[in-house]
């Protein structure tokens, strides 16, 4: 492959174009590895974006996502139904919480949010108070790259700092998700709810915004606080959704039943850009009248594509037949005694674990493509960024290899200079 061309050719994600590395070229991937085009195994310890739930290619998933596309690879799904869409809905109302049962099918993460804030406003505005069109966050919130998910990451973050003023100005107001919250929050609810549509949390784990972990009574506070003051709250688990935390959802750790639900990532095994928002019956209610103007009017071109709902029903057969989340409960203790010895080392700030999210938070990462290119020398693939190295594998990672990635990490961050 010709680099420098394929440098200029494609436009790279969060990457400063000129100066960044050639990026690794991979050419497959099974089970925990992938392959790079010179020959090398690497164990994935990123799950490819916390997606690959039950390692690559599992045969499972790859015989019915084959089978799906021999029959009916696409159709439209504005005013058509299929059989894979229809399954998949069912079944994920019937492992969510309470009457988290209306599934509206997106195309990405992010659009699974816009969705959501556009269910929350039309909520609002049908139950007769437009004016409520703004949202709440937290302190280092990430829920997306898209221009109504920017707006609700934490803005002091530079991710997005180009669009601070132009197209984000509308919203939010954004408070810390920890204990000194809860009067804030209280405070600006009450000063504010008559504005405010909905409040967005992403339970237990904050991901893109620095691997930062809250107990389940902040998440249990936080919808207290929602019902106190007649806000919805929305969860984004687009990361933490299946098994990650080492609950199926991370709301059922909290016992917290929100009012909408985002899933992405690892809803289709890794295989297929697929993510869902769920509402509960109070949101859709709103929506199911006579008059055609209540509809919620959104549709991508490939929602409900069914060959990523036939490798998301696949990858929900996994989850019935495997051990996978009681997997991805184990790992964490694990992964806390294998990270441990990077405490020891000179600039390490913290070392924590979370059912399979293992974080080796540092003073600064200065050193990020060098180190990247120690962990692929050592065959490992991870992504360090922000001010954390954190490892995020397939929830099957056997125990063996969960020691190699957690005795690697330590190696090679106790050889930085
Ligand atoms: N919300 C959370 C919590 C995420 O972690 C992500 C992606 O990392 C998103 C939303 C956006 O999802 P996508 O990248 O599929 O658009």
């Amino acid at each position: 492959m010709n680099s420098s061309n394929s440098r200029q050719s494609i436009w790279r994600p969060y990457c400063q174009m000129k100066t960044a590395p050639s990026p690794l070229e991979i050419v497959s991937a099974d089970g925990f590895e992938l392959t790079t085009a010179d020959g090398r195994k690497l164990i994935d310890g990123m799950a490819s974006w916390w997606s690959v739930c039950h390692g690559y290619a599992h045969p499972h998933v790859v015989e019915s996502t084959l089978e799906q596309l021999s029959r009916l690879p696409h159709v439209m799904f504005g005013g058509i139904t299929h059989e894979p869409a229809e399954r998949l809905a069912a079944r994920l109302a019937a492992i969510l919480p309470a009457d988290l049962d209306h599934v509206f099918f997106a195309d990405s993460g992010s659009v699974a949010v816009e969705v959501a804030m556009k269910m929350a406003v039309g909520y609002w505005r049908r139950r007769g108070q437009p004016q409520r069109q703004r949202f709440l966050s937290f302190t280092h919130a990430y829920h997306g790259d898209t221009t109504g998910a920017m707006s609700l990451c934490d803005p002091d973050r530079s991710m997005h700092a180009d669009y601070g003023d132009a197209i984000l100005s509308q919203h939010h107001s954004v408070l810390p998700v920890d204990d000194a919250s809860e009067a804030a929050c209280h405070e600006l609810l009450a000063r504010h709810k008559e504005n405010i549509a909905a409040v967005f949390v992403e339970p237990l784990v904050q991901g893109a915004g620095g691997m930062r972990f809250h107990d389940a009574e902040t998440v249990t506070r936080i919808r207290r606080l929602c019902d106190e003051h007649d806000v919805l709250m929305i969860a984004d688990e687009i990361a933490t959704g299946f098994g990650r935390t080492g609950t199926m959802f991370a709301v059922e750790a909290c016992d917290v039943v929100p009012d909408i639900i985002c899933l992405g990532k690892a809803l289709t095994a890794g295989t297929m850009t697929m993510a869902v928002t769920v509402a509960n019956s109070r949101v859709f209610d709103a929506f199911w009248t006579d008059r055609t103007a209540d509809a919620l009017m959104h549709g991508p071109t490939f929602m409900a594509n069914p060959l990523a709902c036939a490798a998301a029903n696949a990858s929900l057969d996994l989850f019935d037949r495997e051990p996978r989340v009681e997997q991805a409960r184990r790992m964490e203790p694990k992964l806390q005694a294998g990270l441990a010895p990077a405490r020891e080392l000179p600039g390490v700030v913290d070392v924590r674990s979370r059912g399979a999210i293992g974080v080796i938070q540092v003073e600064s990462l200065a050193d990020v493509e060098d180190l990247r290119t120690r962990f692929v020398d050592a065959g490992l693939w991870l992504r360090p960024f922000g001010d954390c190295v954190y490892v995020t594998p397939p929830l099957n990672l056997p125990d063996d290899l969960i020691d190699r990635v957690c005795s690697t990490m330590v190696e090679v961050m106790s050889s930085r200079d």
